[in-house]
């Protein structure tokens, strides 16, 4: 294949800066730092180890046998290379970076744990090269020559991590759906067989007086959930439930069957019981990730804040082009841990449920609904100035407060809600959107619940009192 010249890169910034920084450092001083690198590297290596394994961020991926020995030679080359002897060729340590950076992303070592190490070794160079007993301009010029070497070297590390580990989650993103995809109900009634295969089985076995050496976690269902099934449901809290209920299973219930016989009743009836609840867990994960996979909140049907990012997103870069205004609200509801107190939690969900309910029917098709948090939701009002977002905030108010519509044994339940509305400024991070309509938000409960409150913006509330 021929290469035509477009097809050749232009250096990056990055490769553009390293370059100027080596040729214009005299040669002298290079030699200076490389000599030092040569006398000190196993030294810098060294105190590198010695404080990052007594870093709790970074003790795990470095306390490794294989890793440790592998890093410490590979961090003696990469200092070597860093500060050569002969003018170090900028293309090649970007590429060295680079691919130090993607393999960071691989194991996922923290960034701010590679910052560190960079602080120590600039630190430990720093010691070396006073130690020389330079002149004045000589010992500068060491110093800002291995610093910057290194801080360049770290700014490529931490692009290429960053692009790394973006490309991980949306890898990691495409399988989770693509595994959710159409055949989640497959899945759930493969897994319902599995389950339920093993305890047969093994139940047979005891009663047999067979010798049943299949672990739950040895099991087809074993293997699944810790291969399969701990990424379908990444993040839920129900499948360290699971996990742990599989131990259970296997350290505590099944030696005991095994090892008395006859098997006792209560332990047969432990072991069933174990397995209703895996199977019980296993249904809710399954019915949340159903729902999760259509971008809702199970509870609510509200989205799911994990959208809002696109979503706000989205409208931001639209209005900034189009100077099209939009609005968000910020609604939580009153008092609502009294609602849970005196009710129950049940009684609390479906409040949750109808205060969405209203939300909804409030609302135009245009705007979106996010579950924010426990009792909080987020409402995005597109193409709404502040005047409108005012009315619709106070017609969701009225019917809130007015809602008859929920009774738990006869019993009217009535809540109110509290408002923070905020309209979209021009600031292109929609953070700032949130935080001024959470302010608000925090005022209206402040002046008594059961009210909205506009955002006046950063510097300046409604009353003209600076922030
Ligand atoms: P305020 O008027 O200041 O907002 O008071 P509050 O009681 O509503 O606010 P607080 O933040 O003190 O309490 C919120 C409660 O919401 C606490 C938590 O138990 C409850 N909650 C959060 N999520 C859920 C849920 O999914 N279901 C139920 N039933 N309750 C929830
Ligand atoms: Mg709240
Ligand atoms: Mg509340």
């Amino acid at each position: 294949m021929t290469t035509d010249a477009s097809e050749v890169q232009e250096p990056s910034i990055a490769e553009q800066e390293w370059q100027g920084l080596i040729s214009q450092t005299p040669a002298p001083v290079r030699e200076i730092v490389a000599g030092v690198i040569d006398q000190h590297a196993v030294d810098c290596v060294q105190r590198f180890y010695e404080v990052l394994l007594n870093n709790a961020d970074a003790a795990p991926f470095l306390s490794n046998e294989i890793v440790d020995t592998r890093l410490r030679a590979a961090l003696g080359r990469w200092l070597a290379e860093l500060f050569s002897h002969d003018a170090p060729d900028a293309s090649i340590l970007v590429q060295t970076q680079q691919k130090i950076g993607a393999a960071h992303a691989r194991i996922q070592i923290p960034i701010h744990v590679v910052m560190h190490g960079a602080r120590l070794l600039k630190r430990k160079l720093r010691v070396f090269i006073q130690a020389l007993g330079l002149d004045g301009p000589q010992y500068s010029a060491a110093i800002a020559y291995a610093e910057d070497m290194i801080d360049i070297a770290i700014e490529v590390m931490s692009l290429a991590f960053v692009q790394g580990t973006r490309k991980e989650v949306e890898v990691n993103e495409a399988f989770r759906l693509m595994s959710l995809g159409k055949d989640i109900s497959l899945e759930r009634e493969t897994q319902r067989a599995a389950l339920l295969e093993w305890g047969q089985s093994f139940l047979l076995d005891i009663c047999y007086g067979g010798d049943s050496a299949n672990t739950l976690s040895d099991s087809a269902f074993g293997l699944w959930l810790r291969h399969k099934g701990s990424v379908l449901f990444q993040g839920a809290s129900e499948i360290d439930v699971v996990s742990k209920a599989v131990e259970h299973v296997d350290n505590v219930l099944v030696p005991k069957l095994v090892s008395e016989r006859p098997a006792p009743p209560q332990a047969i009836k432990a072991l069933q019981g174990a397995l209703e609840e895996i199977h019980y867990m296993m249904d809710q994960l399954f019915k949340t990730a159903e729902a999760v996979e259509n971008g809702r909140d199970p509870l609510t049907k509200t989205l799911s804040r994990r959208f809002l990012p696109t979503i706000l997103g989205r409208e931001v870069s639209l209005s900034l082009r189009r100077h099209i205004p939009f609005s968000i609200l910020m609604v939580d509801i009153d008092h609502f841990k009294s609602v849970n107190d005196k009710l129950g939690h049940v009684v609390g969900d479906s409040v949750l449920r109808y205060v969405a309910k209203i939300l909804v029917a409030q609302c135009r098709m245009s705007d979106f609904i996010f579950r924010y948090g426990g009792e909080e939701f987020l409402v995005l009002l597109t193409e709404t100035q502040e005047e409108q977002a005012i009315q619709i905030a106070e017609r969701i108010r009225t019917a809130i407060e007015q809602n008859t519509a929920l009774t738990v044994n006869e019993i009217d339940i009535r809540v109110t809600a509290s408002f923070g509305i905020a309209t979209f400024a021009g600031h292109p991070d929609y953070r700032h959107l949130i935080e001024d309509a959470d302010r608000a938000l925090y005022l209206a409960k402040a002046a008594g619940r059961n009210r909205w409150h506009v955002s006046k913006g950063r510097h300046v509330h409604s009353d003209g009192l600076a922030e």
